[in-house]
């Protein structure tokens, strides 16, 4: 599936050899990963702007390779939706998180909500039951979770793609919009969808305060949630000074490594313990 060529007869070059063969051998080695626990679920803290208090988290995907290290998402996630093997992983992200949670939950640990991402692909008919399953068999409620898709699922197919919305929606979950920004998402568009949360992309916080067209895509991005009532978390927050534009703005949660970076699970458990604050 890597070597797809539009026009119809094969085109090779030595590049595309490579990044061929690249794939193929992330592709095994990551089915080789799933099945040795080489995966983990990193957490990042999200933070109230108005209390400085932890109100939620993103479970992120680790790879602790036995030669490579730590490989980044970004690396082998592009390519387990190529190869479709996201399906297994994405299956394996949420059984976990609902094992952590339950885990924290019977320690009696005040738990805000785990969120976790959702490629578009994982967004077909079976989801709504594939996730009551999962979390009926570890006693997870649906208010301890809350999904983060993209963009481009909302240009997907918008009817049926409202519908398992709506579906996951009734079931008590909550979804939020990722990376907002980036896509090709409107007010008139984003009304359609039953969203409760929009993440502002990273690419827009970086500038504030000094770039001026990144204030003011913050600001209409913050007004437009306001005005669906939407909560607005703001990702990447790395000073201070981007943490006063956002507070200013009316922006509610703000994630970055300001607060902190993605964590195991005992450190973000530690976090919330300690009662860490911003
Ligand atoms: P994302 O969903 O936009 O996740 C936020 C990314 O921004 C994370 O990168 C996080 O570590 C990084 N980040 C957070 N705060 C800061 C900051 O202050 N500065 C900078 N420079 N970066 C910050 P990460 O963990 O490498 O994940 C990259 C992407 O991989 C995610 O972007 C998401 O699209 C994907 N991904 C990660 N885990 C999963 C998963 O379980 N399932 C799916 N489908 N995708 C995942
Ligand atoms: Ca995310
Ligand atoms: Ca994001
Ligand atoms: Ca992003």
């Amino acid at each position: 599936a890597a070597l797809q060529p539009e026009s119809g007869f094969l085109f090779y070059s030595e590049e595309m050899n490579q990044r061929a063969k690249e794939h193929l051998r992330i592709e095994s080695e990551l089915r080789h990963a799933l099945a040795n626990n080489e995966l983990m679920l990193y957490y990042q803290p999200k933070v109230s702007l108005r209390s400085g208090r932890i109100v939620g988290a993103e479970a992120l995907l680790r790879w602790k390779h036995p030669v490579r290290g730590l490989v980044s998402p970004g690396v082998f996630i592009p390519v387990a939706e190529e190869t479709g093997l996201i399906l297994e992983l994405g299956n394996w992200v949420m059984e976990e998180a609902c094992r952590q949670i339950r885990v924290w939950q019977d320690a009696n640990l005040l738990m805000p909500p785990i969120a976790v991402n959702l490629s578009a692909r994982q967004f077909d008919r079976g989801l709504p039951a594939r996730m009551a399953d999962v979390m009926a068999r570890h006693g997870v409620q649906p208010e301890q979770l809350m999904l983060e898709i993209t963009e481009s699922l909302l240009v997907k197919g918008a009817d049926k793609v409202i519908a398992i919305m709506n579906e996951l929606v009734a079931m008590g979950l909550a979804l939020a919009l990722d990376d907002f920004g980036t896509g090709y998402s409107s007010l008139a568009y984003l009304k359609k969808f039953p969203i409760s949360t929009l993440k502002i992309d990273r690419a827009f916080v970086i500038g504030l305060p000094y770039e001026e067209n990144d204030c003011a895509i913050a600001r209409a991005i913050v007004t437009m949630a306001q005005q669906l009532r939407q909560e607005i978390v703001a990702e990447g927050v790395e000073t201070p000074e981007q943490m006063s534009f956002l507070r200013e703005l009316g922006c509610d949660q703000l994630q970055g490594y300001l607060f902190s970076q993605p964590v195991p699970g005992a450190d973000f458990e530690r976090m919330l313990r300690e009662g860490k604050r911003l």
